[in-house]
């Protein structure tokens, strides 16, 4: 018995790897064969493990919270099905903007990228601690 599923979500390892697979998931569950744990990116969670923070920032962020907000889900959504590992820590709401704390670096730099490709303004991203950490900026005013 080498399956395991993810208990906080649809991540799903088949003997050698993660992925995310509702369908998978819910036929495991009801098979009740498959070992139940969490999935590489709640265990980060759970381990309050960050490896990026991304900063938004700007007066066009502000006229437009709600899609920016959405982006930022759509894009956590994409992410998790390329790497399980990749999970939003957190999001917080400031009169700066938005920060989000990221599990991994792939996803804290794909948001970056995607606010710049939605909504164009200034990006800068910053690996730190050889790569290990990565600070991404977005702006635009
Ligand atoms: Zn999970």
């Amino acid at each position: 018995m080498s399956e395991k599923i993810c208990t906080k979500c649809m991540a799903v390892f088949d003997g050698q790897k993660w992925f995310y697979d509702e369908g998978k998931h819910s036929r495991l569950t009801r098979m009740r064969r498959a070992e139940e744990t969490l999935c590489p990116g709640h265990e980060r969670i759970e381990k309050r493990r960050i490896d990026g923070v991304v900063s938004l920032k700007g007066v066009f962020l502000k006229d437009h919270l709600d899609e920016a907000m959405n982006l930022i889900e759509n894009i956590a959504d994409k992410q998790v099905h390329r790497n399980v590992a990749a999970r939003v820590y957190n999001v917080h709401q400031n009169g700066e903007g938005i920060t989000v704390e990221t599990t991994e670096t792939s996803l804290a730099e794909r948001i970056g990228k995607e606010f710049e490709k939605a909504f164009s303004g200034d990006l800068t991203i910053q690996w730190l601690r050889d790569s290990e950490f990565v600070r991404v900026s977005w702006q635009r005013d």
